[in-house]
């Protein structure tokens, strides 16, 4: 499916943290993300998604124990990118419940899921191309200098490359830009969509390597990817979607250990 790049977030609002901020502003609510793990599980229930005629989720369940990393696995078309969609508020389900610790959230539109610190890092690369990098990042960060300096620091290819237009650069660092404001925004649950996709092993260990680093400082996150084995081994627990059904369910380390049983839940039969 088609998700609102980072542009169209910004422009159209649907979760642009800039229009986030105005918001929360005019409303009197800090921005920050209050640090408390009871609020962090995110528990899904009975998941139906369709767009029109087409369902794409028939009443999953999954559920994501406070800090800890669950990772989405299944082939093509099995369901990952409509199960974050439906979490983030992007494609609103027609049956079923969210709870985000004590919020149902699955009424609520994306910018005030946002609100609650979770942070969709969609499939592709959401920067503006003829913007520079210096100029993503403040925009993507709201002009907040210390969070764009905390960018930097993470990514150092970045500071080399402050002054090139985004679209020019390679597409591991186009994704590193993509990805440095959920790394360093503070959110508590982070859905990440494909991360992988179409980068050089080099630049995929780099990118796992800092989700490893949030995951170990309790940010809790769902991880759709397509490389199973670099996900299971940052997972506590797993799930393998199939045909918009949870096929499994249970320890990451047990899938990790077991291929045939991962290639049996991913193709079906028993
Ligand atoms: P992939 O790994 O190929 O990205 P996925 O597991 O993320 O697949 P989804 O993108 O969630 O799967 O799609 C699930 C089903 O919903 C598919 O059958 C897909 O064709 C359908 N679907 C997704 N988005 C739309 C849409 N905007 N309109 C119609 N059908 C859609």
């Amino acid at each position: 499916m088609t998700l609102p790049t980072l542009r169209d977030a910004v422009a159209g609002g649907i979760r642009g943290p800039v229009r986030l901020r105005e918001e929360l502003r005019a409303s009197g609510v800090s921005p920050r993300v209050e640090p408390s793990s009871a609020r962090s599980d995110l528990v899904v229930s009975g998941l139906r998604v369709r767009y029109g005629e087409q369902v794409a989720l028939h009443g999953v369940d999954v559920e994501v124990p406070a800090g800890s990393c669950v990772a989405v696995l299944g082939a093509n078309g099995a369901g990952k990118t409509s199960l974050l969609a439906a979490i983030s508020g992007l494609h609103r389900p027609v049956e079923g419940e969210i709870r985000f610790g004590s919020v149902r959230i699955d009424r609520r539109p994306a910018h005030r899921i946002g609100e609650l610190g979770i942070c969709h890092v969609p499939e592709g690369r959401g920067v503006f191309p003829n913007l520079s990098v210096a100029e993503n990042l403040r925009l993507t960060l709201e002009g907040d200098e210390e969070k764009v300096e905390a960018a930097l620091e993470r990514f150092g290819r970045l500071r080399e490359r402050l002054r090139q237009r985004a679209g020019t650069m390679s597409g591991g660092e186009q994704q590193m830009l993509a990805v440095a404001p959920a790394v360093v925004g503070g959110y508590r649950l982070l859905l990440v969509d494909e991360l992988s996709l179409g980068l050089a092993p080099v630049v995929v260990d780099e990118l796992f390597s800092v989700l490893a680093d949030l995951r170990a400082a309790g940010t809790a996150m769902v991880i759709v990817e397509q490389f199973a084995d670099r996900a299971l081994e940052l997972a506590d627990h797993a799930y393998v979607l199939r045909k918009g059904t949870v096929a499994y369910r249970g320890a990451a380390a047990e899938l990790q250990g077991n291929p045939d049983l991962l290639h049996r839940m991913y193709l079906g039969g028993s």
